[in-house]
């Protein structure tokens, strides 16, 4: 087939991969390590003009050089492109450095970890069918399932974070689905993914954990025998509070009718937020570790705190799953909740406003560290007594630690502490 690329580059890898080329890239080298995968996995070894870097084809439509290139495209089923809505190649690259991350068969990215929440269950859910919930989850998929998947007849219902049991009794002959978070956010309750697994394969339903808080890096779910797992790649994936997009993976057969909707419903990353996730997860094992150290450094110093009524953070030994954290996790993440002591939201909110270092603001996973108040900042239209059953309090403190020093991170707090007293 006529080549139409400019002469003046070599043939291009993307659209034409060159079957004799050395697999010495660590492409889908599944043993390779986190840091190892995050910077190589899912790249070609040798990229168009020979740059380090993949390209960005800034293109909404891929062209035929005639209409027999077209008919060969539709009967070979090639895996070039065909229209944006249905892939771009930097967005392959990306798919698969996730997928080799959370050593999955194949990753369908969107663009937001709720896109890729709603696209999976639409994908997979049909009317009758019916979801179960841990209940400590992010308050947008929770409202998802309650207000819209139930107006389409699916059935929706939470049962207590971690109690198995009562998961397992939930079950009925109509669920599809068992979901959970895993930390969860904001108590950072840890599941246990091989017994959360176990209970779908024994009753025959599909799980699904998202695992943004705790990324690749610190905990792989598909390993423990989990159908998917989802990521919100705004957060650690990408990295720098710079883009949104979301990402589900597991295994190449459940996901295809996935990513089949996704090409209806037209969640898709431009091609240039396709390659600013791909740059942010180049550093992705050396973020993590910086976020699971600055962690475990303010939750402990928030612990010693006299003003501090309790802190959650699954890394002290005090945290109800601190044992299968430990026994299950590389790290415990960036987040930390803690709880000002006899303080009312005003004056939890004076704590909150006296912090320099962090900026106040939803989300977390970046390198600036976030720092805020979930009565306020989600669950501000919630009755009090809403807010009781999502164990949400007016004293609660949610911090996103950055990648910032320690020592700096903890000098703020110390001196927001003592002055809004
Ligand atoms: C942020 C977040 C989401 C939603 O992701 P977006 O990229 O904001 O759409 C889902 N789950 C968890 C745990 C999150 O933190």
């Amino acid at each position: 087939m006529p080549q139409s690329s400019s002469p003046a580059l070599p043939p291009d890898p993307v659209i034409e991969p060159t079957p004799t080329a050395p697999d010495s890239s660590v492409r889908r080298r599944p043993s390779a390590g986190p840091s190892t995968l995050a910077v190589h996995a899912g790249e070609d070894h040798v990229k168009p003009g020979f740059a380090i870097t993949d390209p960005i084809f800034a293109a909404s439509t891929y062209t035929f050089p005639d209409t027999q290139a077209i008919v060969d495209f539709l009967e070979e089923g090639q895996t070039r492109e065909e229209y944006g809505r249905y892939g771009n190649p930097g967005e392959k690259v990306v798919e698969e450095k996730l997928a080799a991350l959370d050593a999955g068969e194949a990753s369908v990215l969107f663009s937001s970890g709720m896109a890729a929440f709603v696209g999976l269950l639409m994908a997979h859910v049909d009317a009758g069918d019916e979801i179960i919930f841990f209940d400590e989850c992010y308050h947008r998929s929770r409202e998802f399932c309650r207000k819209h998947l139930t107006r389409f007849g699916v059935g929706f219902r939470e049962v207590r974070t971690c109690d198995y049991d009562a998961m397992e009794a939930a079950i009925t002959p109509r669920t599809k689905f068992i979901i959970s978070e895993s930390p969860t956010n904001p108590h950072l309750s840890v599941v246990d993914s091989e017994r959360f697994a176990e209970i779908g394969r024994r009753n025959g339903v599909l799980t699904l954990i998202d695992a943004t808080l705790c990324t690749p890096y610190n905990v792989r779910p598909l390993e423990a025998g989990v159908d998917f797992v989802l990521h919100s790649a705004t957060k650690y994936l990408g990295g720098h509070n710079d883009l949104l997009a979301g990402t589900v993976t597991g295994s190449a057969e459940l996901l295809e009718p996935v990513r089949k909707l996704r090409g209806i419903m037209g969640g898709v990353n431009s091609p240039h937020n396709a390659y600013l996730l791909e740059r942010g997860l180049k550093t992705l094992a050396l973020r993590m570790e910086r976020h699971n150290a600055n962690g475990q450094a303010v939750a402990e110093f928030l612990a010693g705190h006299p003003r501090v009524e309790r802190v959650l953070y699954p890394g002290l030994p005090d945290h109800p799953y601190h044992e299968i954290a430990s026994r299950t996790m590389r790290g415990f993440g960036g987040l930390v909740t803690f709880f000002i002591k006899d303080a009312n939201w005003r004056q939890t909110a004076a704590v909150i406003d006296a912090v320099t270092i962090p900026r106040i603001g939803p989300s977390l996973g970046g390198v600036e560290s976030l720092i805020e108040q979930p009565m306020v900042m989600s669950y501000w239209n919630y009755t009090p007594a809403e807010r009781a059953t999502f164990r949400i309090s007016d004293n609660m403190v949610r911090m996103a630690c950055g990648v910032e020093d320690s020592a700096d991170l903890i000098a703020d707090l110390a001196a927001a502490l003592e002055a809004a007293e």
